[in-house]
Parts: C-alpha cells; sequence; structure tokens
C-alpha cells in the first residue's frame, strides 16, 4: 500500500486535479491520498493558505471581510466549475468558511489556525467528490475521527504516539481515502496547524500509521538536484539518498520535502519517492535508511541565507567550568535556538537564524553577557549564508575538505566558520552573504563537473 501527497501546486486548478485522479488510477496500490490547499497557478499567483491567512487577518483587525472571503471562494469556485462538480460541493464550502469566521475562539493563534486548516479540508472534499465524480471511489476522511491526535500549539503541531495507532483503521477502508494535510487535532479537540508546509508532514504521519510500503510524495519537480536549479544551471538529479542526506539538504535550503516530515518515515523505516505529478512517468528520488556511495563522496550542495553570530571571547575561557552552559543559558532565556558553535580555546561564536534577534532582544543578550559572564569581548554580526556539503560517502574519503576549501579561495570568498559534525556526513561552511551563489556554484563545479553559469 502507497501513501500518497500531492503539494499545492498538483492541485493548484482542474487541470492539476485531474493529473492526480490519473495518477491515482494508474496504480491501485495508491489507497492514501493527502492534499494541500490550491496553491500556486503560475508564479506572481498566491497560494489559498496565504488568502486565508489575508482573511483571518482582516477579521481580527475587524475591517469588511467580503473581499478577502471572495478572493478564498473564488479559487474553489473555478476549480469547482472546470471539474463541472455539482453545486452543493462549492455551497458546503462556501457555509464552511463563514461558519469558522463567525465562531468565537479563544486567541489569535486559534482562530488563525482554524482557517488556515480550511483550504486543505475544503481541498479534501472537493477532490473526494471528483474523485467519484468520475468513477473513483472515495472518501473525504476527517482528521479527528480519524485520530490524527497532536499537541496543543497553535501553528506548531507535533504528533502525538497514539495518533499511529488510530490511523492504522484506514488500511481496512473500502476505496481511496482523501486526507487534508496540515492540520490535527488537540486531545482536548482544538485543531491545530503544523508548520508552514505541513501536509508533507501528514503525509509522513499517515504513511507510518498505515504501515505503507511507500510513501509518494508528488510535487512539480522531478526530482531532488544536488544544487538549487536558480543557482546552478541543469544541476544533475539525485535519484536515491539517504533520510540523513535530504534531513541535512532540507536543513539548509532545499524546500522540496518538510524537514519534519522525514522523522516518521525515518523511524518507521518508510522509503519515500519525491515524484512529479506533471511527469509521473519519472523515477524522481528515493529517500531511504541506506544506499550505496560510489564515485562522488557529495551528494548535494545547499546553501542558507539569514544567520547571525554572537562572538565571545575571554581570557582563559577554556579552563572556566560551566562557562558554555551560562552562555546558552541566556539565550535560552531569550527563547533562542542555536546552530552551530565553532569555538576556539578563548573564544566562541554561536550560530542563530537572524530571524530571531531583533535589535531589542540584541541589546538584552549582549548587557547579559557583558555583566554576567564578565567577557573580554562581545558583538554580534549579522549577514551570513551557511554553504552545506552533503554526502554520506564524505567519512571515509579523504580530502573533501581541502578540495572544497580550495575550490572556494579560486573564487576569492572568505570562509569565516567550518564546521563538521561527528558523523561526517556534513560540512557545513560560513561565509558572507554576498558570496552565496558564487560559493555554491565553484563548490558545484569542484564535485559535479562544469556547469553553464548564467
Ligand atoms: N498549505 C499549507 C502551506 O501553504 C501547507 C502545505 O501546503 O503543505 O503552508
Amino acid at each position: 500500500m502507497k501513501v500518497a501527497k500531492f503539494g499545492g501546486s498538483s492541485v493548484a486548478n482542474a487541470d492539476q486535479i485531474k493529473k492526480v485522479a490519473a495518477i491515482i488510477q494508474a496504480d491501485k496500490e495508491r489507497k492514501i491520498i493527502v492534499v494541500s490547499a490550491p496553491g500556486k497557478r503560475h508564479e506572481t499567483d498566491e497560494k489559498t493558505t496565504d488568502l486565508l491567512i489575508e482573511l483571518a487577518e482582516t477579521a481580527i483587525a475587524k475591517q469588511d471581510t467580503s473581499s478577502a472571503l471572495n478572493n478564498v471562494i473564488e479559487r474553489y469556485l473555478q476549480i469547482a466549475k472546470d471539474l463541472d462538480l455539482e453545486a452543493n460541493v462549492m455551497i458546503e464550502i462556501e457555509a464552511d468558511l463563514r461558519a469558522r469566521l463567525d465562531e468565537t475562539y479563544e486567541s489569535k493563534g486559534r482562530f488563525l489556525d482554524t482557517l488556515k486548516a480550511s483550504g486543505e479540508d475544503n481541498n479534501a472534499k472537493l477532490i473526494a467528490a471528483y474523485l467519484n465524480q468520475v468513477g473513483i471511489k472515495a472518501t473525504y476522511i476527517n482528521p479527528k475521527d480519524a485520530g490524527l491526535l497532536v499537541s496543543d500549539e497553535p501553528g506548531n503541531a507535533q504528533v502525538l504516539q497514539e495518533a499511529y495507532d488510530n490511523l492504522y483503521q484506514l488500511r481496512d477502508l473500502d476505496g481511496i481515502a482523501v486526507f487534508p494535510g496540515f492540520f490535527g487535532f488537540s486531545e482536548t479537540g482544538n485543531l491545530v496547524t503544523f508548520p508552514r508546509g505541513g501536509s508533507d508532514i501528514t503525509g509522513a504521519i499517515l504513511a507510518a500509521g498505515v504501515k505503507a510500503d511507500l510513501y509518494e510524495n508528488f510535487t512539480d519537480v522531478d526530482s531532488v538536484y544536488a544544487a538549487n536549479p536558480f543557482i546552478v544551471k541543469d544541476p544533475v538529479e539525485i535519484k536515491r539518498m539517504t533520510y540523513r542526506e535530504m534531513r541535512e539538504l532540507s536543513y539548509a535550503g532545499f524546500s522540496v520535502f518538510h524537514d519534519e516530515a522525514l522523522i516518521p518515515a525515518f523511524r518507521n523505516s518508510i522509503p519515500v519517492c519525491v515524484k512529479n505529478t506533471n511527469n509521473p512517468k519519472s523515477s524522481g528520488t528515493l529517500i531511504l535508511a541506506e544506499r550505496e556511495y560510489s564515485l562522488n563522496p557529495v551528494i548535494g550542495i545547499a546553501a542558507d541565507e539569514g544567520f547571525a553570530t554572537i562572538y565571545v571571547r575571554k581570557y582563559l575561557m577554556n579552563r572556566e567550568v560551566g562557562f558554555g552552559r551560562r552562555l546558552l543559558e541566556i539565550l535560552e532565556d531569550a527563547n533562542i535556538s542555536y546552530e552551530h558553535i565553532p569555538s576556539g580555546i578563548d573564544d566562541t561564536s554561536v550560530i542563530i537564524r537572524e530571524s530571531q534577534l531583533s535589535s531589542n532582544v540584541e541589546a538584552a543578550i549582549v548587557s547579559r553577557i557583558k555583566t554576567e559572564l564578565d567577557v573580554d569581548d562581545v558583538h554580534v554580526e549579522r549577514g551570513f549564508s551557511m554553504v552545506m556539503l552533503v554526502g554520506e560517502g564524505m567519512h571515509n574519503t579523504v580530502g573533501v575538505t581541502a578540495r572544497a576549501a580550495t575550490a572556494l579561495s579560486k573564487q576569492a570568498v572568505n570562509i569565516e566558520m567550518i564546521n563538521q559534525g561527528s558523523s561526517e556526513v556534513s560540512l557545513v561552511f560560513g561565509i558572507q552573504q554576498q558570496d552565496t551563489k558564487r560559493a555554491v556554484r565553484v563548490l558545484y563545479e569542484e564535485f559535479f563537473g562544469p556547469q553553464v553559469i548564467f
């Protein structure tokens, strides 16, 4: 049995939904379908989820919601019309949206979650109706009835263990189960969404729950590529990769698959296949526990911008017991998570996501570090990128760092930081943000051969 998840662009309009129906029909093992809300139909389009957030915010600001509501309804109406669906499908969707808007909620977060989730919920109902219309027996599944239990933090749901046992029953369903992505319910019955892009997570949870043989993640690219195709022209396709490699690459900017979605698949050893709705014949990228690595120690190169470092220097820091703990405690108090901590004997840099560091927070942290840790120097620098080489083959290959550093030096890219975890599945270089593209291109050239610069 396979669980197939279709992302926003795969269900953005009637033509795309017809492709989804054909994909389901082409393989009888595709029994459980997870759908996103309608995504972008073209480059400048808006996602339904963003329209819903706009609608929720208009309502919260107590402004007239009619135009924002209309924008959402229009998206479904167009699809329903183009699919020749019966009128009651749209009547239900409209009534559902109005009911969500009219209810009273204990907080802004809950209200936002309920409206955001309607994007996938209504799309699942619509798609189930369409599948039945074309003769594919399909049932819309309500995540509450199915027992998709999650923690109770709005916008940041985490699956609860019981959910997996509850979902197992979906195996027995006759026909196709159409499950909305992106949200579950807490034990007290609140609707809670996963972080953005979270339909991937729903799909992985379902695949683990029903003990699927494969989790197929349908998107709009043929495969995961070795580098960002917007930076490197025609990068090579990755045919097979391990969960760890995918996790590292999605951490550093590969957005093709949500990094949290790997956890349920990985824990239950369910292979994941990233495939293209617009070209389903292409074999896609298979993500597994193990792969054979032969020639190239590097499988992919990722880069992500928006990092800051908190640099701290204190003479004899290495001898001061508890210094690191106290430093990190100051960050913990400010609710800041860190990414890397490269250190010397008398200094250390804590690398964090810049988005966590408003100027007020920065001032408060710097002042506490100065006074409580009695340091010789503390300052914050912004505008860094992390460029990452990823590959299982790196740990038994000599010279990867040397090759990478030489390549970067040829392009005069200054390396501000190097970090390699003991697993050696990734090698991270901290560089100035403005050097990001040059760095990715020269590293790609070094490990994958010449490319056409554009
Ligand atoms: N529709 C949600 C989003 O845009 C979830 C998803 O598509 O995965 O974030």
